[in-house]
C-alpha cells in the first residue's frame, strides 16, 4: 500500500505548494491576519463584537496538484479531507498570536521546531491559508501514529479525533523539557542517582486546596525540591529530588496541561505566574466541551479577550471579560520581558 502514497510522502511537493501559495498571496494581501484581527478589535463598534469573517475553520480540504511525480505514480486521490481538527486548531491560533505579538519568539521557537517551519507557519497564517497550515502541522510535526487516515474513492481522509495534548503539545520537541535529579539515601539502592526528564508540564491540583492561588502552588510543587519514599523495588530509603529546571532555558511560552483539574478547583486563574524563577503572563487557554468532545480556545490581544471556536459560523468573537474557564484543557503563559 505504501507506494501509492508517494505523492503525500514527498516533502518537496508540499514545499512547492507552500512557495506557490506565498507568491500568489503576496500580491493580494496588504495586511496580515494578525494585523486584521488587531485592527478589528481596536476599531470595533459596541454592537459588532465578532471578527468580520471566519478564521481557521474546522476541518479543511487540501487539493493535491498533480505534478510530474503524481503522473508517474498514478495517485489514488486528488483531495485530502481533514476531520476533527479542533485538536490542533485552537493551539495553532494561540501559537500564531503569541509569535506575532512577541518579537524574538519566532527565532526562539525556530531553535526547537526549525527556522523554516516557523517561517512557513507564519506566512501561511498571515495569508489565511488555513488548510495548508494544518497540513504543515500534520506533515512536519505529527507522527503517523497520532492520526487515522483512510483512502475513500479518489480522496484521502485524515481524522485528528483525539486529545489536543497528544496532537499538539507533545509535538513541540524539547521546548518545555524540564529535568530533575534525585538521590536515594540508601547506599544499597539499585539506582541511587536518577535523572527525570519531562517534555510537557502537567500540573496536578493540590491534595488540600491552599487558601489562595492553587495554580501557582501546583506549579511550585512541580518545580520544587522534595523528599519522597524511594519507589525502587526492595529499597526503604528516602529519595531527595532537586529543583526542577528547564533543560534549554526558560521557554518563550509554556503550556500547562490542566486536564486533571475540576471546575471547582479553578475559581481563580492567575494572570501572572512565577515559573522556575521567571515571570510569565496569561496569554490564552484551551477549553474542552465534554458532551461534544470538542475543543475551543481563548486568547488575548492588546488586553482584549477573544474566543475562537472553529465550528461556529462567527468563529472568532470578542469577549467583554476573561473567559470563564469551566472546562479547562490548558493554560498558556508567555515569558514576560526581563526588565
Ligand atoms: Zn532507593
Amino acid at each position: 500500500m505504501e507506494s501509492k502514497f508517494c505523492v503525500l510522502n514527498d516533502p518537496e511537493d508540499l514545499q512547492t505548494l507552500i512557495t506557490n501559495t506565498e507568491n500568489r498571496l503576496q500580491f493580494e494581501r496588504s495586511k496580515t491576519l494578525f494585523e486584521e484581527i488587531r485592527a478589528s478589535i481596536n476599531n470595533n463598534d459596541e454592537e459588532d463584537r465578532s471578527f468580520w469573517r471566519p478564521v481557521l475553520p474546522w476541518g479543511g480540504v487540501y487539493t493535491i496538484r498533480a505534478g510530474r511525480k503524481a503522473i508517474s505514480c498514478t495517485p489514488l486521490y486528488v483531495k485530502i479531507y481533514l476531520k476533527n481538527t479542533c485538536t490542533i486548531d485552537g493551539f495553532l491560533m494561540i501559537l500564531y498570536v503569541i509569535l506575532r505579538d512577541n518579537q524574538g519568539f519566532p527565532r526562539e521557537l525556530g531553535v526547537f521546531l526549525g527556522k523554516q517551519f516557523v517561517e512557513h507557519f507564519l506566512t501561511l497564517m498571515d495569508s489565511c491559508d488555513y488548510t495548508t497550515v494544518k497540513m504543515l502541522w500534520i506533515w512536519y510535526r505529527m507522527s503517523k501514529k497520532q492520526y487515522r487516515s483512510a483512502v475513500c474513492q479518489a480522496a484521502l481522509e485524515i481524522d485528528l479525533f483525539g486529545n489536543e495534548h497528544d496532537n499538539f503539545t507533545e509535538n513541540l520537541e524539547n521546548l518545555m523539557s524540564t529535568m530533575q535529579e534525585s538521590l536515594c539515601t540508601s547506599w544499597s539502592c539499585r539506582t541511587r542517582f536518577q535523572e527525570l526528564l519531562k517534555r510537557t508540564v502537567i500540573i496536578n491540583p493540590p491534595h488540600e486546596l491552599p487558601p489562595r492561588d492553587p495554580i501557582q502552588s501546583a506549579v511550585d510543587e512541580f518545580f520544587c525540591p522534595k523528599i519522597l519514599l524511594c519507589t525502587e523495588l526492595g529499597c526503604d530509603g528516602l529519595r531527595e529530588f532537586s529543583h526542577r529546571v528547564f533543560c534549554h532555558g526558560a521557554p518563550p511560552f509554556v503550556i500547562l496541561n490542566m486536564q486533571q483539574w475540576k471546575a471547582e478547583e479553578l475559581s481563580y486563574v492567575p494572570y501572572h505566574l512565577a515559573l522556575s524563577q521567571h515571570r510569565y503572563s496569561l496569554e490564552g487557554a484551551t477549553l474542552f466541551n465534554k458532551e461534544e468532545h470538542h475543543y475551543s480556545a481563548a486568547f488575548q490581544i492588546d488586553g482584549y479577550w477573544m474566543h475562537y471556536d472553529g465550528l461556529r459560523s462567527d468563529n472568532l468573537i470578542l469577549l467583554h471579560k476573561p473567559p470563564e474557564l469551566l472546562l479547562l484543557s490548558s493554560l498558556v503563559y508567555t515569558r514576560a520581558s526581563e526588565k
